[in-house]
């Protein structure tokens, strides 16, 4: 099915799987063509793990706003819009804000964002001006701020499209559907970071229904099902602590989450796949941020990091088999956030003289 789309010209997520996605008839898709993100092979990330695993990066960072939040806001926002809301709202670590944002622009509506102080990515923060949306920055954390727009979108005022709309797991599903097309199965594994989880129950509900899907259809043998490996960072980690964390800390400040929304269907993913929830550090977090991008030109923000570096926990730990295909959700653009890249690589840099001698000098020549 998408094989014709996609020689056509791809168009966007709704029209790709709108039988799968079940927007309302008549509803109008809001769209800047999101989704169709590459699945990328990553041999020198396998080859750090030291095993013969086929190791692919989903690169959701090449989405219209940078991060796989497009997937879920593109239908969130289209019944929004179909159900006659003027006002959009959401709280958000950064990328939430920025898709929102855009979406609200595309669909010539007005936005409004919650975002916890100081602690949001300036390229998330330029994204959100520049859209337009109105910016509200909370003395207060990620967890309080959904609660704060939780309520507002209560009374009828406005839209909430953080992923406790279901239109958002609706939409992210589809890079669940995208794997399976591009691979032909489910992988034995599927990879990826956990904030407020919504992003590990799409998957799950994703893969899932596309196996049902096809089943009915017939037309191919069944795709199965991969087992989910979710990771929070050790400072932000409710799930694995079995408790919320009042006071969420890591440098992946996309998942800097105390209190998962969608808590119990991770968990229910994790079970129901054979998988598990674990933590990475924010130690291993960076070291994978910077063993990703050089070894595989990849730039991926923090979050979409703890992939990476849970891949490698699991290799160490003997989790991985040779010949395991696992993929990894690379969530966000690592662009997304120059203070951490700049932190990180410092010294990388030399100066010198502008003269052809001491450039050459300074190249080590
Ligand atoms: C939102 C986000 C996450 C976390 O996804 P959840 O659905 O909240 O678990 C991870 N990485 C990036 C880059 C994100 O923007």
């Amino acid at each position: 099915m998408t094989t014709a789309i996609r020689a056509a010209g791809w168009r966007g997520v709704i029209e790709a799987y709108s039988d799968l996605i079940g927007l309302p008839a008549g509803c109008r898709p809001v769209t800047l063509y999101e989704g169709g993100t590459p699945l990328v092979p990553a041999p020198g990330l396998a080859k750090a793990a030291g095993l013969d695993v086929d190791v692919r990066l989903k690169l959701e960072a090449l989405n219209p706003t940078g991060s796989f939040k497009d997937r879920g806001m593109t239908v969130a926002v289209s019944a929004a819009i179909h159900s006659g809301a003027k006002l959009i709202v959401c709280a958000s670590t950064g990328n939430t804000a920025a898709s929102a944002a855009a979406f609200a622009a595309r669909a010539g509506i007005a936005c409004a964002v919650v975002v916890p102080e100081g602690k949001v990515a300036l390229g998330k923060m330029a994204q959100a001006r520049a859209y337009g949306a109105r910016i509200v920055i909370i003395h207060g954390n990620f967890d309080q701020a959904l609660t704060a727009v939780r309520a507002i979108a209560d009374t009828g005022a406005a839209a909430l499209v953080n992923s406790v709309n279901p239109w958002r797991i609706q939409g992210q599903m589809t890079a669940a559907f995208e794997i399976v097309d591009e691979l032909g199965s489910a992988p034995d594994w599927l990879v990826l970071p956990v904030g407020n989880a919504g992003n590990i129950t799409a998957y799950w509900k994703g893969f899932r229904e596309y196996d049902a899907h096809l089943g009915q259809a017939g037309t191919q043998t069944r795709p199965g099902l991969p087992r989910m490996a979710g990771f929070q960072a050790s400072g932000a980690a409710p799930i694995v602590r079995g408790q919320a964390v009042p006071n969420p800390e890591t440098v992946a400040t996309a998942i800097r989450i105390g209190n998962p929304a969608s808590w119990r269907q991770a968990v229910d993913a994790a079970t129901d796949s054979n998988g598990f929830i674990d933590e990475v550090t924010d130690e291993e977090i960076l070291a994978a941020y910077s063993l990703l991008a050089s070894t595989e030109g990849v730039f991926a923000e923090p979050a979409s990091c703890a992939s990476v570096a849970g891949m490698l926990k699991m290799a160490r730990q003997g989790r991985l088999r040779p010949g395991d295909r696992v993929v990894l959700v690379l969530t966000g653009n690592g662009l997304k956030d120059p203070e951490t890249a700049v932190s990180v690589s410092a010294g990388g840099a030399v100066e010198c003289e502008a003269d052809v001698a001491s450039v050459s000098r300074a190249m080590g020549l």
